[in-house]
């Protein structure tokens, strides 16, 4: 990857950033394809994944969530340690490098239960990558358990977990912030988490949930404290732009961002945040179509095959049941791209 990390200095101006959203989608599609195909040429990347959703039963209220048990989603679930270990297995036989354990706030399952699933899971599993729990999930179980953030997060390394993921990022400006997730981790200890991780030699991604009832405004924002942040502790690998799903919540919105506006935040993601390697379209929240194209758009990555999702495909995203391999790969190569598998730490596997 090039050094481009000053190339973004005029547009730390916030002013000057929001003035990119007025350039034409294909002015910018090219400023920000141009730093993309600097960085990483025709690749797109993806891994062999298994996301894990151990519960839904959750302490905290946000008004975009589809996925917590809630009078629009009656089905709660709390699964048990025997049966994400067998999920574990069933998918690492299916070709899973990597585990992705994330969930609600559940009172239930404390620290003890999760440093418990990763000692079992790595003692089984030696060889899978396990990226969990957000920094929503360390701020909850640090304020349930009375351990501070380091502790916490110290616990998590010494049990097995590998990295962390980049969810609870929600959008960082205060006042919005407060509307849709009042009482989850708030942005300042959000970064402060990753910050903690990152300086125990780990690393994390970052995301932004965009298409809401934030701005232009809260997306510059949101993208220049992750510019700061990763000056400061350099240990972010991914950044991803989340888009809004609209179903089974209590978020009121009426307008939903177009395919060019969500081309445009990934554009200017990319230019915004040199410093931070690769940007993914999160292929489980645009779209796989939407998706391909946006690797014209300043994008590099898809995330993977997924295999099972809960999250966002409660709140309507097609995500439900992952992709396969082949299909992806056959996707990737349509849209005339060279498919890159990787690992989770973004290490080549196979270029197909
Ligand atoms: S987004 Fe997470 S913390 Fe918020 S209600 Fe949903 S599961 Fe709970």
């Amino acid at each position: 990857m090039a050094n481009q990390s000053m190339d973004n200095q005029e547009f730390l101006d916030p002013n000057k950033a929001l003035k990119l959203y007025d350039l034409d989608i294909f002015t910018l599609g090219k400023m920000a394809d141009s730093i993309r195909q600097d960085y990483f040429g025709k690749k797109v990347f993806f891994n062999s994944n298994r996301h894990i959703n151990p519960t839904n039963e959750c302490a905290d209220v946000c008004k975009f969530c589809g996925f917590s048990a809630h009078r629009k989603n009656p089905n709660a679930y709390t699964m048990n340690q025997e049966e994400i270990l067998r999920i574990a297995r069933d998918s690492i036989e299916a070709g899973a490098l990597e585990l992705h354990i994330v969930g609600a706030h559940n009172p239930k399952l404390n620290l003890e239960w999760y440093l418990e699933l990763f000692k079992t899971l790595k003692a089984n599993f030696p060889q899978i990558h396990i990226k969990a729990l957000t920094a929503a999930e360390v701020n909850y179980l640090s304020v349930l358990s009375g351990k501070s953030y380091e502790e916490v997060l110290k616990l998590m390394a010494q049990s097995g977990v590998d990295s962390m993921p980049g969810g609870g990022a929600e959008i960082f400006d205060e006042k919005i912030r407060a509307f849709v997730c009042k009482g989850k981790v708030d942005s300042t200890n959000w970064l402060k988490i990753h910050k903690i991780w990152h300086s125990l030699g780990k690393k994390s991604n970052a995301t932004m949930l965009f298409g809401h009832i934030e701005s232009r405004e809260h997306r510059i924002d949101h993208l220049l404290r992750l510019y700061y942040a990763q000056e400061d502790s350099g240990g972010f690998n991914a950044f991803i732009p989340l888009v809004y799903q609209k179903e089974n919540n209590f978020l009121n919105v009426k307008n939903f961002p177009s395919g060019q506006e969500i081309l445009k935040t990934i554009a200017i993601a990319r230019i915004l945040l040199p410093n931070i390697p690769h940007i993914k379209a999160y292929w489980a929240t645009l779209g796989l179509n939407l998706a391909m194209v946006a690797q014209e758009f300043g994008a590099d990555d898809i995330d993977g095959t997924i295999q099972r999702e809960a999250i966002q495909s409660a709140s309507g995203s097609k995500s439900a049941n992952g992709i396969l391999k082949d299909e992806l790969i056959a996707q990737i190569k349509n849209a005339g791209f060279t498919p890159v598998e990787r690992d989770s730490l973004y290490n080549e596997i196979r270029l197909y």
